[in-house]
């Protein structure tokens, strides 16, 4: 199988693309791609400082290296949610990465940030784990980017994980997350501008890219996860994809031409958190700084 833009020999097949590219086309085109979404959505510009959330996997680490071989700076948050050996072995994959290409890499521990793991969260309080992580996830992230003074936080949202997210709004016909869901969401007040560079690319091309770049990342998904509805959403989408390649491609991109047509979600009336004083829609305090306060609460073991 040749490579469609030279005679070397292919590596992929991507039919969505309709392309067959060898290591050298493959590496190109993922940097191009993730360029063209950083200008399309004007996520930022070169003059401006970027943190990169870093989880260990393909994406993140995959995002810091496009970035910073685009020529962006990039600095790298990687927060350790106590969850047993998988944060161990994912934060050192993140510590390496920065050490072998010289970058910075801010760590924040969510036993010092909150006084509990999240393995303790999930047995200590009800509703699914992944919704406490996922808020707990964006107060800290946030925090991280704003007081550093980042332009922007990125994060290594691929095309499978926003047509996913797509169905799963769709399918509940949630409009106010429809209206949130776009690569690029404005800064605000104590709010940090959010990106998502990767939103062109599939985990098929994040997995090649990172094979051939040389970087190492974790290959265990969070035990959390097990059972997840978007792990089901994507599988429905990659059957559908394989009866019809550029499903995925096209149900977002037709989603993001119709984006603008949304009706704007309800104004969230945003109050400063009595305790931490970051912004929260909630009338007392954050629901990051109530999971700290249930989980002091606890009795000890
Ligand atoms: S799978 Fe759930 S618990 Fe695990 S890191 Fe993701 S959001 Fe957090
Ligand atoms: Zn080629
Ligand atoms: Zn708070």
């Amino acid at each position: 199988m040749r490579c469609t833009f030279c005679p070397s020999e292919a590596v992929l097949r991507l039919r969505h693309a309709n392309l067959r590219l060898c290591p050298e086309h493959l590496v190109a085109r993922v940097e191009k791609e993730a360029e063209k979404a950083i200008r399309e959505f004007r996520m930022f510009s070169p003059q401006e400082k970027i943190l990169v959330a870093v989880s260990g996997g393909k994406d993140s680490l995959g995002l810091w290296a496009i970035l910073t071989r685009l020529g962006y700076t990039a600095d790298g948050l990687y927060i350790d949610l106590g969850i047993g050996d998988y944060s161990r072995r994912s934060r050192e994959f993140c510590e390496v990465f920065a050490r072998e290409h010289g970058l910075m890499l801010h760590v924040l521990e969510l036993r010092k940030e909150l006084g509990a793991g999240l393995d303790e969260i999930a047995e200590t309080l009800r509703g699914e784990p992944c919704a406490h992580c996922g808020a707990i996830k964006r107060y800290l992230m946030n925090r991280a980017a704003w007081e550093g003074g980042y332009a922007a936080l990125a994060t290594g949202h691929n095309l499978d994980d926003e047509a996913a997210t797509l169905l799963g709004n769709t399918l509940r016909w949630d409009l106010e997350y429809l209206a949130r869901q776009y690569p690029v969401l404005p800064e605000g007040p104590k709010l940090a501008r959010k990106v998502k560079p990767l939103v062109y690319l599939s985990e098929r091309e994040m997995v090649a890219y990172c094979l051939l770049r040389g970087i190492r990342y974790i290959y265990e998904e969070c035990p959390h996860s097990v059972g997840a509805r978007s792990l089901f959403l994507k599988d429905i989408l990659n059957r559908l994809e394989d009866a019809a390649p550029s499903t995925k491609i096209t149900f977002l991109k037709s989603f993001l031409r119709v984006h603008d047509q949304l009706p704007p979600g309800p104004e969230a009336e945003v109050h400063a958190c009595p305790s931490c004083g970051m912004p929260t829609a909630a009338r007392g305090p954050c629901r990051f700084c109530r999971i700290k306060e249930r989980m002091a609460q606890r009795a000890p073991a």
